[in-house]
């Protein structure tokens, strides 16, 4: 009988362990999970704190009762992976209750880690008020934080995805906000030109920003929290969120010496292996291959951590299935906003040096179109950036930013490159229209057109 051991019991870890939980029903499937809880929606945290989702459970996909009864796997609760015995292959494992450490045989080894909040090395970051956000234990603790201490001011250090969701949060919990972002632009992953709107929409509802300026450190002053900007007066607050980003949680596959790439996630192949042929990975921890770049970056987000993992498990179950790689395809709502973003950036194509050392290949044209017939009621303009090889008019990434149907349109983009689409063929897709819908020409399709005229 095979065993398939599993550390890691979120996203990546229970999509493969259900993978070949049915397709192999002999095999004992082990997971270990040193947390409290398995497969929840991270991404739903936000909301939940902030007074969208009701409960906490509803933000549950899989307890371990149902992966045990229902699906026949066996999920072992804060059981921590300490070390991976690649020769004898086996694991050594800590039961985090008892303290005591087992060593578990192995046929086959998925390594679903995935990645932890970073805290970055400056003075209070661990004072009682300073959070993090990644388990739903941490979304437990802010919660039950809150309620306990009614506090009136937050600060979030960091202006990313995470940082301008929790933001919306708070604000709707009606605390009194402020974003200190390091960088002149909150959501680095755009183009600064992609921001503006939003920029001012995050202060129109209260938002209070502070960019271009990093956080020195969190003292206590008075039973409050004084987050210090350097030169700039301390600003007071009650409650801390740093979400200045993620690292890959790769230690344990280092310390067994299967290759990382260099981001520090763990290397697979386009079957989700590592470099040993009976361990795979899978989710935030691992770099994906980029379908534009055509090499191999790290970019943690859900979907591709859901997909990787069932890919892994199919494979271990005897498939052969490939995993065609990602396009960093992402889509975060910023109060009345929806920002959406796939392939490189207009800067990240510039910066990545393969079209034209100066980035003298990459062409792009943003703009701004109705997403229905612009006498449709509710009409709302789309600010739509198309970036492209000037070359060849290959997409190489879009960005679209605006109130209404954004989320979707991104999508077709993505599509549009994975199949490798130019501008100009994406220009002309047979795609729907009706006035409550859509324009004759999408604002995709505008902005198609406006670029193409830079190609050749
Ligand atoms: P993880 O979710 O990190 O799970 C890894 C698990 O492994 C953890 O439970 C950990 O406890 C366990 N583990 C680690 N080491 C060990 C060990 N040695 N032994 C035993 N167990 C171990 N992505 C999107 O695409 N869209 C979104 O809108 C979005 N919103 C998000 C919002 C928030 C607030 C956060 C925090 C994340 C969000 N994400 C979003 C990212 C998404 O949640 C992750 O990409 C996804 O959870 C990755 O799944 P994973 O299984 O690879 O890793």
């Amino acid at each position: 009988m095979n065993t398939i051991v599993i550390i890691g019991g979120d996203a990546a870890g229970m999509s493969a362990a259900s993978k070949i939980k049915r397709e192999m029903k002999e095999s004992d499937v082990i997971v270990y999970e040193r947390g409290e809880h398995i497969s929840f929606s991270a991404c739903g945290m936000p909301y939940w704190i902030g007074g969208t989702i009701e409960s906490d459970e509803d933000l549950l996909v899989l307890t371990p009762e149902v992966a045990r009864n229902i699906r026949g796997i066996d999920v072992r609760m804060r059981h921590e992976v300490t070390a991976i015995n690649r020769a004898e292959k086996t694991v050594d494992v800590r039961n985090l209750d008892t303290g005591e450490i087992a060593r578990q045989a192995y046929d086959k080894l998925v390594i679903a880690t995935g990645a932890s909040a970073v805290r970055p090395p400056i003075p209070g970051m661990y004072r009682p008020g300073v959070f993090t956000l990644r388990a739903l234990s941490d979304s437990q603790r802010i919660y039950a934080y809150m309620a306990a201490t009614e506090p009136q001011t937050a600060v979030v250090i960091g202006g990313g995805y995470i940082g301008v969701e929790m933001a919306e949060a708070l604000i709707d919990r009606g605390l009194e906000v402020h974003i200190v972002e390091m960088l002149p632009q909150i959501m680095p992953n755009f183009d600064a030109d992609m921001v503006d709107e939003v920029t001012e929409h995050l202060r129109e509802k209260g938002v209070q920003l502070h960019l271009n300026v990093g956080s020195d450190g969190v003292s206590e002053v008075d039973g409050r929290l004084a987050v210090g900007l350097g030169e700039q007066e301390a600003i007071v607050a009650n409650l801390v969120l740093v979400s200045v980003g993620v690292r890959p949680n790769s230690q344990l596959a280092a310390e067994a010496g299967l290759a990382l790439g260099s981001s520090r996630a763990i290397r697979v192949d386009d079957h989700m292996r590592t470099d040993d042929p009976d361990i795979y990975a899978a989710g935030d921890c691992v770099e994906h291959h980029h379908i534009v770049l055509g090499e191999d970056v790290w970019i943690p987000l859900a979907p591709s951590a859901n997909k990787g993992g069932r890919i892994a498990g199919e494979n271990i179950s005897g498939s052969d299935t490939s995993f065609p790689g990602i396009l960093g395809t992402a889509v975060v709502k910023v109060f009345d906003y929806t920002m959406s973003v796939t392939g490189l950036t207009e800067r990240g194509a510039i910066e990545s040096g393969k079209f034209g050392a100066n980035g003298e290949f990459v062409g792009s044209a943003a703009i701004s179109a109705y997403d229905k017939a612009h006498y449709w009621p509710g009409a709302e303009k789309i600010k739509a950036k198309l970036v492209i090889d000037k070359r060849d008019g290959h997409i190489l990434g879009a960005q679209l930013v605006g109130k209404a149907g954004v989320n979707k349109r991104i999508d077709i983009i993505a599509t549009a490159i994975t199949a490798g689409l130019t501008v100009d063929q994406l220009g002309l897709l047979d795609l729907s229209y009706a006035p409550p819908y859509s324009p004759v020409y999408d604002p995709v399709q505008v902005a198609a057109n406006v670029v193409m005229k830079q190609v050749g």
